[in-house]
């Protein structure tokens, strides 16, 4: 399939090989090189080696690039582009009691932050926030200060589940999103203000939570970043 997508994209505009014509500030670049399967066509090492770097970046899964198997479920599935930022945030309340992250038999990283899942066929995948374990009705609480707002896109209540959270704050002056995952009920509305330690609904298994997972709820901080989602690791 990736060879029919390369060979047709540039066999119909001749894109592929002007490298002139290619915007190396634009995230959209990497990403359309990643998918058309360029390598090895005199880019340069430089320019192979972030190419090679931004195709892990991307190796989530949004961007299961070789088949259209999802493997080990978790995260977003909305084809936006993704980053994980190199970024630390103030810590935040702790969303469960416990603060146990999730983990079981099959990975004991299952929940988390960063590249702890694989693909069917073995490939690094990464998991776009942190799954903090639990049982179905345990309280879940705002990590920080926010509003409640309308997620993007459909895919949110699939991945998340219908009673899926997403809470807009703003850490150290900027503006980040924080996705609170899989909720069984919520009794927020869009617009209202939650303080941080607020109760924020109940823990459940909506949305996309294989059998084979632990109960969890999946927090996931972000911030928009160069056209992207960057990610940063949830901590408390
Ligand atoms: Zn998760």
């Amino acid at each position: 399939m990736l060879a029919n997508m390369y060979v047709s994209t540039s066999a119909a505009n001749g894109w592929q090989f002007n490298p002139a014509k290619w915007n190396w500030g634009s995230v959209k670049t990497w990403v359309s090189l990643v998918q058309s399967g360029i390598s090895g066509y005199g880019l340069g090492s430089a320019l192979e080696n972030k190419l090679k770097s931004f195709k892990r970046d991307l190796q989530s899964e949004e961007f299961d690039l070789n088949t259209s198997n999802l493997g080990e479920e978790g995260g977003e599935h909305d084809m936006g582009n993704v980053l994980f930022l190199n970024e630390e945030i103030p810590a935040g309340v702790k969303p469960t009691q416990s603060g146990i992250i999730a983990s079981y038999s099959g990975n004991l990283k299952y929940g988390q932050y960063g590249w702890t899942r694989t693909w069917p066929n073995g490939d690094i995948k990464g998991h776009f926030g942190i799954d903090y374990q639990g049982l179905v009705g345990d309280d879940v609480k705002a990590m920080y200060d926010g509003i409640v707002v309308k997620p993007t896109g459909s895919s949110f209540y699939r991945v998340f589940g219908k009673h899926g959270i997403e809470i807009k704050s703003v850490i150290s002056g900027k503006t980040y999103y924080i996705d609170y995952g899989h909720l069984i009920q919520s009794p927020l509305q869009i617009g209202d203000r939650v303080n941080v330690g607020d109760f924020l609904g109940n823990m459940g298994r909506l949305g996309n939570v294989p059998s084979y997972a632990p109960t969890h709820v999946h927090i996931a901080i972000w911030r928009f970043f160069m056209k992207c989602r960057g990610y940063v690791m949830p901590h408390f």
